[in-house]
């Protein structure tokens, strides 16, 4: 429906009616929310005005001149970019109700239980077993690298609930409330010295079917938007020219001459045309996604954020030299957010180490690059016509 004029209008009528300097921010947020104007491509009564994805930047343009405050998106990374639109495609109309509203204010904080101890690429293969009793499901298993378990209310979650079918048929896909009892939390460090991911143990949880997203049995199929989205969400993110992380390289080189070589200077201009080449293509991968969900091209932007993030923060500390390598803070830090490029060099480097594993594993990206996109032989699958309890482990 709406235009660029029209949702300027709307706009300059909600900062009217809730001026941002006077207003609560959550409850500037709510009535943005309830305005249409917090996603506008959601449909009407969910945030949205079912208009073109595109238009948002015209309504975030004008919230931003006038000082409103905004969702602090990195903070509920993992609801906005992946329980939410997976909600938006296979929710019921009250579990759309219900959850939408409070993940996009960032009232309710959401992680992903997904990964297993035996389970990461291989995610099909997962143990994490939901027994059916009347209107309820029994949910037993163990999960891990669950970041933000500790600040999070909700979790998107998959189990297997049949065991006698072949891998990928017998799972489902659930909304966990992670304040349940039988939910427990246990942070676990990384080479940041931070715990910003956990362990996740869950004993005799018990997950009204109401809070069952999608058919029983459907859960790989509902996963594929939650980790198509992912891929995007990782590696298509909106920056500005040096708005990643060569920003900081950008700025020592600039404010130290003294540290500058001709083969570091090389170095870097290669690397800082390859992310704004990067950055350009995200930008094009959301105007295709205005068509659509996105594809397996996300898979090729996550793959290059992750090479460009690990090299170019070793090239910021092979520039700093000594300075590059001090890293002295180890406090156990439980952050709430994960930013790549905050903090020093050294926690950049050591940081980016985890981009070529969260959301799918640079290896296994190639092969869904190679299998989709190129149309490529597949791998050879011995797995996939045999019931999972039957399967060797
Ligand atoms: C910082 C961080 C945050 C994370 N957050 C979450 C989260 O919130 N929720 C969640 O559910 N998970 C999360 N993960 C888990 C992540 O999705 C898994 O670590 C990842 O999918 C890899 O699984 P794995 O660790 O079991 O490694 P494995 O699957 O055991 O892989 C080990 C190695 O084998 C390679 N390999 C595996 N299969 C193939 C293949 N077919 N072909 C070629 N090579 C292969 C891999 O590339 C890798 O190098 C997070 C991980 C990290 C690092």
């Amino acid at each position: 429906m709406s235009s660029a004029e029209e949702l300027r209008r709307r706009t300059r009528e909600l900062l009217a009616a809730h001026p941002p300097a006077s207003t609560d921010r959550l409850e500037f947020l709510r009535a943005r929310f309830d305005a249409g104007l917090a996603w506008v491509h959601y449909p009407e009564g969910l945030g949205g005005l079912g208009a073109p994805r595109s238009l948002q930047a015209v309504v975030d343009a004008e919230l931003e001149a006038a000082g409103a405050p905004d969702n602090d998106p990195r903070r509920i990374g993992i609801g906005l970019g992946m329980a939410a639109p997976t909600i938006l495609k296979y929710g019921t109309e009250e579990q759309k109700q219900r959850f939408l509203r409070p993940l996009w204010v960032g009232e309710e904080v959401w992680c992903q239980l997904f990964s297993e101890p035996g389970a990461g690429s291989d995610l099909a293969a997962l143990r994490t077993r939901a027994v059916r009793e009347g209107d309820e499901w029994v949910v037993t298993g163990q999960k891990v690298w669950t970041s933000s378990a500790h600040v999070a209310r909700w979790a998107i979650l998959i189990a297997r609930t049949d065991p006698d079918v072949p891998k990928h048929r017998g799972i489902t896909y659930f909304v966990c409330d992670m304040t349940d009892p039988g939910v427990e939390v246990r942070p676990l460090r990384q080479i940041t010295g931070e715990a910003e991911f956990n362990e996740v143990f869950l004993t005799d949880v018990r997950i009204p079917d109401s809070r069952r997203l999608g058919e029983v049995g459907d859960g790989w199929k509902v996963a594929q938007t939650t980790l198509n989205n992912e891929r995007v969400a990782i590696g298509g993110m909106r920056l500005p020219r040096e708005g990643g992380m060569i920003g900081p390289v950008s700025k020592t080189w600039r404010e130290r001459p003294e540290l500058r070589t001709h083969d570091l200077h090389q170095r870097l201009l290669k690397l800082w045309v390859e992310s704004e080449v990067s950055r350009l293509t995200a930008e094009r991968l959301r105007q295709q996604l205005v068509a659509g969900q996105p594809g397996p091209e996300g898979a090729g932007m996550k793959l290059a954020f992750a090479r460009l993030n690990q090299e170019i923060s070793g090239l910021e500390v092979e520039l700093l030299g000594e300075e590059g390598l001090l890293y002295d803070d180890w406090t156990m830090r439980r952050p709430e957010l994960v930013d790549f490029t905050g903090r020093e060099a050294g926690y950049r480097y050591l940081r980016s180490k985890g981009n070529s594993i969260e959301g799918g594993t640079t290896e296994v990206l190639l092969n869904i690059v190679a299998e989709r996109v190129l149309g490529l032989p597949a791998e050879p699958r011995t797995d996939k016509d045999v019931a999972w309890k039957d399967l060797a482990r």
